[in-house]
């Protein structure tokens, strides 16, 4: 049976921040699934998949445009279930994945955007960012002590230091946009109840407790303080060179074809046509074709 395919155009609409200025992030519901049916979601995300597959391909022949895709959320929203899955179809050889801790001192001694950019994608590849410099206008926010840590003049930190960082992602991002990288970034929305749940799950299952940290829960006991700073970064930042998507994230089957379907979306706007060969090409090509066919075949290989 072919999946049934989406009116992804309509349906992204639904989580594409285009309007900023009156995005609440106390409005997006964490559990919705889009009316889309879950027994049928394992077969489209499947075709998605296919369909990533052959434009990635195509994105690495034609050589001009670069994919980054953020990843943010709280701990346990999913980003690494949607890295495993939507780009299980993808050739390793055409993307990279990048996973951004805590900084190190080399880090520390840099401004805010230098570990990201040493990592950006090249022209003809997908880029992921698992957490990015946005952590610098969310965790850092809110810990002050972190922002203490990074050594700025203290004349140039002041009240308007989440402001002024603002300004500086939106410039570097359409300055991204502007050399040819496409910058599509994804809030994983969890509800502080499923991310509960998941938490036990990891407490409980051995193949699980490796991922859980003590840090992770008193993070948790910040909840509103982080929803507060990402509704604030998501105004600041969602434009529509580089817009952000709110995905619910209660159901991981449902963030997975969000995220895929966004991806496939702006790489289709793209004009990804293979390298053309002109006639000279073509001729040259048509003669070693000749002359390869016309070589014997050697017994035994
Ligand atoms: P995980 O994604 O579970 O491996 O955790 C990575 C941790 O690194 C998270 O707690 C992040 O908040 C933290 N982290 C990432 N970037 C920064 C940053 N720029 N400053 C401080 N902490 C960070
Ligand atoms: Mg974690």
């Amino acid at each position: 049976m072919k999946p049934a395919k989406l009116e992804s155009a309509k349906f992204l609409e639904n989580y594409r921040v285009d309007k900023p200025d009156r995005f609440r992030l106390a409005s997006v519901d964490c559990a919705d699934t889009g009316k889309v049916d879950k027994d049928a979601a394992g077969a489209m995300l499947a075709d998605e998949v296919k369909r990533l597959s052959d434009l990635q391909e195509r994105l690495y022949a034609n050589h001009r445009w670069a994919v980054l895709i953020v990843l943010q959320g709280m701990d346990a929203a999913g980003k690494d279930s949607v890295v495993a899955h939507v780009m299980s179809g993808v050739n390793p050889q055409g993307c990279d994945v990048h996973s951004f801790k805590a900084p190190n001192a080399e880090e520390l001694d840099h401004d805010f955007l230098w570990r990201t950019t040493t990592r950006l994608p090249a022209r003809g590849r997908i880029g992921i960012f698992n957490r990015s410099y946005y952590e610098d206008v969310l965790v850092v926010r809110v810990h002050p002590e972190l922002l203490e840590r990074q050594n700025i003049p203290r004349t140039l930190v002041g009240k308007h230091i989440w402001e002024e960082r603002f300004q500086d992602i939106r410039a570097f991002e359409r300055h991204l946009a502007r050399s040819g990288t496409l910058v599509l970034k994804f809030f994983l929305h969890v509800s502080k109840e499923e991310q509960r749940r998941r938490f036990l799950d990891r407490l409980e299952q051995p193949a699980k407790r490796w991922k859980f940290s003590m840090d992770d829960v008193n993070e948790r006991k910040r909840w509103d303080d982080y929803m507060a700073v990402y509704q604030d970064m998501i105004r600041a930042t969602s434009r529509p060179t580089a817009p952000w998507y709110v995905v619910p994230a209660d159901h991981k089957w449902f963030t997975r074809l969000v995220v895929a379907t966004a991806v496939i979306e702006a790489l289709e706007s793209l004009d990804l046509s293979y390298p053309k060969i002109g006639t000279a090409g073509l001729k040259e090509m048509r003669k070693v074709r000749a002359a390869l066919q016309a070589e014997a075949p050697r017994k035994g290989r």
